[in-house]
């Protein structure tokens, strides 16, 4: 089984990006558990036809520790089985810890098991907070691919650098590896370039550079993935694209993070900040 995350900035596309390549990844036979890492615990609505999914969290508020299977994970989108982790009460507690509490029960349950037949685990994960918690995923070697979603702009391109940081921090104790950025898009001058050299500095590719389409959000609206909505939109082809490569990656590395001078130069060369 292949473990993968994918982390990236708030509102970059995590999720979005994760289920539509996972559409992609089942229309190629594989067998996949998503196991959504953000409060918002919105990452297998489009697998699911909408937001069905009881977090782990709120199962074990409710019904305390005899939760079973079948409480939090659902089956989704061509048989792949989605689970949403959860967080706190607003205000109380940190977010971070719905992750390790998730993932923990999940191995009790089996959910891991080579019964299962899984192929892939997915881990959805917030990823501009670098607290433990959110680190969770790439401790221990619960997650052990990683890919970072990004885009042209500075902010994402920050948050990536430091998550660069992090796989750099826990790869020396561990099995984790970048395989590569996937650019998500936001239509910033350059961006194809500026992205594919950003990856180079990190000593990784850009596997995939997925452009922006408002099928997306038509599907969206429709609570479907663009490949389940409409199997033929371009951006359909695109997203299996992305699967194809990522089910073909083999270049997994432990990455180079940039100063911050270096990531305002890389900005600056590709004419941002003039
Ligand atoms: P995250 O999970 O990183 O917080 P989401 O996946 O929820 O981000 O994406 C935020 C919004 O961006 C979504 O509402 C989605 O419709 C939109 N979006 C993501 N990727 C694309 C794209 N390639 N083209 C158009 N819109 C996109
Ligand atoms: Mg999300």
């Amino acid at each position: 089984m292949r473990k993968v995350a994918i982390y990236g900035k708030g509102g970059i596309g995590k999720s979005t990006t994760t289920q539509n390549t996972v559409a992609g990844l089942v229309a190629m036979g594989r067998k996949i558990m998503v196991v959504g890492c953000d409060p918002k615990a919105d990452s297998t609505r489009l697998l699911l036809g909408g937001l069905a999914q009881k977090s782990v969290l709120d199962s074990l508020r409710e019904e305390g520790e005899d939760v079973e299977l079948e409480d939090i994970r659902k089956e989704g989108y061509g048989g792949t089985l989605c689970v949403e982790s959860g967080g706190p009460e607003p205000g109380v507690g940190c977010a971070g810890r719905g992750i390790i509490t998730s993932i923990n029960m999940l191995e009790s349950l089996g959910a891991y098991e080579e019964s299962v037949g899984l192929d892939y685990a997915f881990y959805d994960v917030l990823g501009d907070v670098v607290c433990g918690g959110f680190a969770m995923p790439i401790r221990d070697g619960k997650a052990e691919e990683i890919y970072i979603v990004v885009s042209g702009e500075m902010m994402a391109m920050y948050a990536a650098n430091n998550i660069s940081k992090g796989i750099v921090k826990f790869a020396q104790s561990g099995s984790v590896r970048l395989g590569g950025l996937i650019c998500n898009s936001r239509s910033v001058d350059n961006e194809k370039e500026m992205i594919e050299e950003f990856a180079k500095m990190l000593g990784t590719e850009m596997i995939y550079f997925v452009p922006r389409d408002n099928d997306v959000q038509r599907a969206e609206i429709n609570r479907k993935t663009v490949i389940e909505w409409k199997p033929e939109a371009p951006q359909a082809e695109e997203y299996r694209g992305l699967a194809k490569a990522i089910d073909g990656n083999t270049n997994f590395v432990v990455p180079t993070p940039l100063e911050i001078e270096q990531l305002e130069k890389l900005l600056m060369d590709y004419g941002l900040m003039n």
